[in-house]
């Protein structure tokens, strides 16, 4: 009988444990003694079962990982029942085995792939791409400088992956644990960023890709909306391993036929030239009556190995007859709201309450919440 086999916690019958088991523990009590802060549980002891109950490679790597989510969930319950005020959560830990089978590297080895690497490790790492414990074994040869530091690179990207999965597991915990998981934004666009940032900042560490190194341009050529921030979404995603989100946003006018639609960043040829863009479509509505136009973001998300999502969001207005408001970007001084104000002339806050942006992102957020 396992020990949460009762209702009351039983004691371990009495298994005599062999050194590499004592070995294991002791490298999961390592790791996850880093993800908490001791002092803030008093005088508690948290015991975390990892019991191997099917076996294919990276038991330990596993175990630090699922004993993690273990973790948040028993200091989630000990907040809930007053044992402890705040959380005391310090960081996300998560680990992943690599190696080097047929000089190439692989990540998540099973048990095939383990008994034939030359080179085997397995680390140990938190959100902020630091590391807690690397163990590397030259198997059968001994491995270079160099190797081991595309172990590392391999094992960070894996590390992401397995938290982002923690992650799913821990949902709505993760705010009432102060753990604020990173996620990519596709954007390069400034204003964007800061209107994301505003919206999803509070429960997430929302990065650009800059920030990580990848400049790499995505291609968008979808023709819709959706289709775009898919693209974006799931190739960060697969570039970085850290749940991304790809958005794609733009004006689509009624008596245009829709238009500018996904071409609003380059309507008037340059790519985000605002000022033209917006003189070109007054040109383009010259003499017509219908004004009627919607803004219009399609948000995708995406997790490693799950399907992406996509949440739309609009908002309704007219396209005014000359500019109006210094606030915004974009169309922003001609979209007429129904108060006559333009999208211009409300500040960041109240557009944020508003926006197309805003809608797609709060329902996007509920998701990540599990909601
Ligand atoms: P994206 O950066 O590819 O999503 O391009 C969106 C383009 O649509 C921007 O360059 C703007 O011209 C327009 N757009 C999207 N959202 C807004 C907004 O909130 N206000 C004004 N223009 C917007």
């Amino acid at each position: 009988m396992l020990p949460g086999s009762t209702s009351s916690r039983k004691k371990r019958d009495g298994v005599k444990r062999d050194s590499r088991s004592v070995e294991i523990s002791r490298l999961i009590g390592r790791s996850l003694r880093q993800a908490i802060d001791l002092y803030a549980i008093g005088e508690n002891t948290i015991t975390i079962d990892c019991d191997v109950l099917q076996a294919d490679g990276g038991t330990r790597t596993a175990s630090i990982s699922g004993g993690f989510v273990a973790l948040c969930l028993c200091v989630s319950r000990m907040m809930e029942e007053g044992i402890i005020s705040a959380s005391p959560i310090l960081r996300q830990v998560a680990a992943i085995s690599c190696g080097i089978v047929d000089g190439k590297i692989v990540l998540d080895l099973d048990y095939f792939l383990d008994s034939n690497a030359y080179t085997d490790a397995n680390i140990v790492g938190d959100n902020l791409g630091n590391i807690i414990e690397v163990q590397a074994t030259g198997e059968r040869e001994p491995f270079s400088r160099k190797e081991l530091t595309m172990l590392l690179d391999a094992a960070e990207f894996g590390v992401r992956v397995v938290q982002s999965r923690q992650q799913l597991a821990l949902k709505d915990k993760l705010a009432q644990l102060n753990i604020k998981p990173s996620i990519v934004i596709a954007s390069s666009n400034a204003n964007k960023k800061r209107e994301l940032k505003n919206i999803l900042g509070k429960n997430y560490n929302i990065i650009s890709p800059d920030e990580i190194g990848f400049n790499k341009e995505i291609v968008e050529d979808g023709s819709t909306f959706s289709e775009n921030a898919v693209i974006k979404a799931e190739t960060l995603c697969r570039k970085t391993g850290y749940p991304s989100i790809g958005d794609d946003s733009g004006l689509m006018v009624h008596a245009l036929n829709g238009a500018p639609g996904v071409y609003s960043a380059r309507y008037a040829g340059d790519m985000h030239d605002d000022g033209k863009n917006n003189i070109k479509l007054l040109q383009d509505m010259q003499g017509i009556e219908n004004r009627r136009a919607k803004f219009v973001c399609a948000a995708a998300l995406s997790f490693p190995q799950e399907e992406t999502k996509v949440f739309t969001g609009e908002v309704f207005g007219e396209i005014g007859l000359a500019p109006a408001g210094e606030n915004g970007f974009g169309y922003d001084p001609l979209f007429v709201l129904p108060d006559g104000k333009t999208m211009a002339q409300i500040n960041s806050s109240e557009k944020n309450a508003i926006s197309h942006r805003a809608i797609a992102m709060k329902k996007l957020e509920a998701s990540l919440k599990g909601e």
